[in-house]
C-alpha cells in the first residue's frame, strides 16, 4: 500500500489562485471584517438571515446584489460598500439575543440596512477604514436613520408583519428615549414614527412607496466613476471600465481600488508589466495595504519570478498579520515549488506550507479551498513521513469541505463537482494508507461514479483511474474485509469496457493515467485472467 500512496499523492491536481477583485465575495467580506478589527465566526451563513434577505429583495424587486457577511462581536449590523459591492455585516449573536421569539426583528434589521444601501447612505469601506473626511453631519445621519427605518417599516408591512410586531421590533433596539443632538441615532419616538409611516404606506393607507426618490448621492465624484467602472467591468466592457478608473484616479489619486482594477484589466489583456506598474503606483499612496503586494506577487508568479513573488507575500504578511491572501498565496507558491510544479530556488518544507494554510483557516474557518489544500499538503507529506501526525487534521478538513461545499462560494475558478471528487479521492487515499477499508470502499464507489461521465476531461480521467486502482487494491488485499476474487474480475472488466473505446483519445503522456491503466489492464489479463 505504501508504494501505491507514493504514486497516488501525485494524482492530486492544483488550482492556481488568482484574485478577482472586481467581484465581491465572502473572502473580501472576511477581509473587511478584519480591517474593522472584528473576529469572524466559524459557521456558514445563517440560513434564516439569508432567507429573510431574499424575502425582502423580492418585495423591492431587486436582484440579490448584497453580500451578507457575518462578523462577530460588532453587536450590530452595518451597511458598507466595497469595490462597488454592497455588503451587509451582521452579528448573529446580536440578532439572536435581541430577537428572541420575535423573528421580525431579523427582518427589521436587514431591511433597515438595505434601506441605507438603497438610499445611498452607505459609506465605502475604504472611507471607513482610511478615515476619509465625512461631510455628513450628525443631523443628516439621524435623518438617514429615519429613512432606513421608514423603509424597514414598508418592507415589514409588505411581508405581512402585524402592526404590533413591527413596532415591537424597532422598540427592541437599544436607543435613546429623547432626541440627542450629539448622537447619530434619533430618539425611539421618532424612529417608531418613521417605521409606522413606511408600514402604513405598505399596507395601503398611504399610496405606495416611490423608490426613485432613493436615488441621489452623497459620495464623491471619484467613487461614482469608480463604481461606474466596476459595473462596466462586470458587463465585460473592459475599455469603458478603464476610462472610468482613469477618471477616478485623476479625481482622487490616493484611492487604491481603481489602480487595482486597472491592473486586473491589464492582466486580462496580457500586459503583466503594466499591471505591476499600476500596483506600484497604488503602493506609493498606500504603502501598508497588503493586498497590493499580494497582487504583485501573483503577477510575478505568472512571469516565473517565484523568489520575488515570495518576497511580496512576505511583505504583505508583515504589513497585515491577518493577510488571508498573503498566507494563502505564500503557501500555494511553496507547495507548488515543493512538488516541482514551479522550478525555483525557494526553500520550503511541508510544515511551513501547512502552517500557512492553518493560519488561513484560523482567520477564516470556512475557507474550504485552504482546507482542501491543507489536506493535500498533508497527503503529500506522508510520502516522506513528515505529516503522519496530521492525518486526523486532513480527514477533518475533508469532512468539513464535503459537508459545507454546497453553500460555499469559491474564490478560485473551481467546479463544485470536481471539488467534491477531489475530496473523496483525498479521503480514500488517506484511509487506504490507514487501512480503514470500509471508508475506502464507499469513497472509491463515489469516485468512480462521479468521474465516469466526464472522462474526456483529463483530471476526471485521472480520478477515474485512481478510484479503480484503489478499489482493485482493496478487493485484492487479503487483509481487507472486501477481499473477493470474483468481484475483482467484475470490476476490472467494467473498467476496461469503459476505457477501451476511448483509448485513442487518452493522453498517455500523463504518467498517472498511463501507469494506472497499465496496472489495471495487466492485472485483468495476466494476474486474474479475467478475459
Ligand atoms: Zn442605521
Amino acid at each position: 500500500m505504501k508504494n501505491l500512496l507514493f504514486t497516488l499523492a501525485l494524482l492530486i491536481s492544483f488550482n492556481s489562485f488568482s484574485q478577482n477583485l472586481a467581484y465581491g465575495n465572502e473572502i473580501e467580506g472576511i477581509e473587511i471584517c478584519k480591517q474593522l478589527g472584528i473576529n469572524t465566526q466559524p459557521i456558514l451563513l445563517d440560513k434564516e438571515v439569508n432567507e429573510t434577505l431574499e424575502q425582502i429583495l423580492s418585495i423591492v424587486g431587486l436582484e440579490k446584489n448584497f453580500q451578507l457577511q457575518m462578523c462577530s462581536n460588532i453587536n450590530n449590523a452595518a451597511a458598507l460598500t466595497y469595490n462597488g459591492v454592497r455588503y451587509i455585516f451582521y452579528d448573529l449573536d446580536f440578532l439572536n439575543s435581541i430577537s428572541g421569539e420575535n423573528r421580525w426583528f431579523v427582518t427589521f434589521v436587514l431591511a433597515h440596512e438595505i434601506g441605507h444601501h438603497l438610499n445611498d447612505h452607505t459609506k465605502d469601506v475604504f472611507m471607513y477604514v482610511n478615515g476619509f473626511p465625512n461631510d455628513v453631519t450628525l443631523d443628516k445621519r439621524r435623518n438617514q436613520e429615519l429613512q432606513a427605518d421608514k423603509f424597514a417599516g414598508f418592507i415589514m408591512g409588505k411581508l405581512g408583519s402585524s402592526y404590533s410586531d413591527a413596532v415591537n421590533a424597532i422598540s427592541q433596539i437599544p436607543g435613546d428615549e429623547i432626541e440627542d443632538l450629539n448622537s447619530d441615532h434619533p430618539s425611539e419616538d421618532l424612529r417608531v414614527k418613521a417605521l409606522v409611516e413606511g408600514y402604513s404606506q405598505a399596507t395601503g393607507t398611504i399610496s405606495g412607496m416611490n423608490f426613485s426618490k432613493f436615488e441621489g448621492s452623497n459620495t464623491g465624484e471619484y467613487l461614482i466613476s469608480y463604481y461606474n467602472g466596476v459595473e462596466k467591468f462586470n458587463n465585460g466592457d473592459l475599455d469603458g471600465a478603464l476610462k472610468d478608473f482613469n477618471k477616478s484616479i485623476i479625481d482622487k489619486k490616493e484611492f487604491p481600488e481603481p489602480y487595482i482594477n486597472r491592473s486586473l484589466i491589464k492582466e486580462l489583456k496580457g500586459d503583466l508589466y503594466g499591471a505591476i506598474s499600476d500596483l506600484e503606483l497604488a503602493m506609493k499612496w498606500n504603502p501598508n495595504l497588503d493586498i497590493l503586494y499580494v497582487e504583485r506577487g501573483v503577477l510575478k508568479i505568472q512571469l516565473g519570478k517565484y523568489e520575488s513573488a515570495l518576497d511580496d507575500f512576505n511583505i504583505a504578511i508583515s504589513k497585515n498579520q491577518n493577510s488571508l491572501e498573503g498566507y494563502f498565496n505564500r503557501a500555494v507558491l511553496r507547495y507548488n515549488n515543493l512538488l516541482g510544479i514551479y522550478q525555483s530556488n525557494i526553500s520550503s518544507d511541508f510544515n511551513q506550507v501547512i502552517l500557512d494554510f492553518s493560519k488561513c483557516i484560523d482567520i477564516y474557518p470556512n475557507y474550504l479551498e485552504a482546507r482542501n489544500y491543507r489536506a493535500q499538503a498533508i497527503i503529500s507529506g506522508l510520502r516522506t513521513k513528515q505529516t503522519d501526525h496530521l492525518v486526523d487534521t486532513a480527514i477533518n478538513d475533508i469532512n468539513i469541505s464535503l459537508e459545507y461545499v454546497d453553500d460555499y462560494e469559491f474564490t478560485t475558478e473551481t467546479s463544485l463537482k470536481f471539488f467534491k471528487l477531489q475530496n473523496h479521492a483525498n479521503r480514500a487515499i488517506i484511509n487506504s494508507y490507514l487501512g480503514n477499508f470500509s471508508s475506502v470502499y464507499s469513497d472509491t464507489n463515489i469516485i468512480i461514479d462521479y468521474s465516469k461521465d466526464s472522462l474526456n476531461t483529463e483530471i476526471y480521467l485521472e480520478k477515474f483511474v485512481l478510484g479503480n486502482l484503489l478499489k482493485f487494491n482493496l478487493l485484492s488485499d487479503k487483509n481487507s474485509l472486501y477481499y473477493d476474487v470474483s468481484e475483482i474480475c467484475k470490476n476490472l472488466n467494467d473498467f476496461t469496457s469503459i476505457i477501451n473505446p476511448i483509448m485513442d483519445n487518452i493522453n498517455l503522456n500523463n504518467p498517472l493515467i498511463f501507469n494506472g491503466i497499465n496496472q489495471l489492464v495487466n492485472a485483468s489479463i495476466y494476474e486474474y485472467d479475467c478475459l
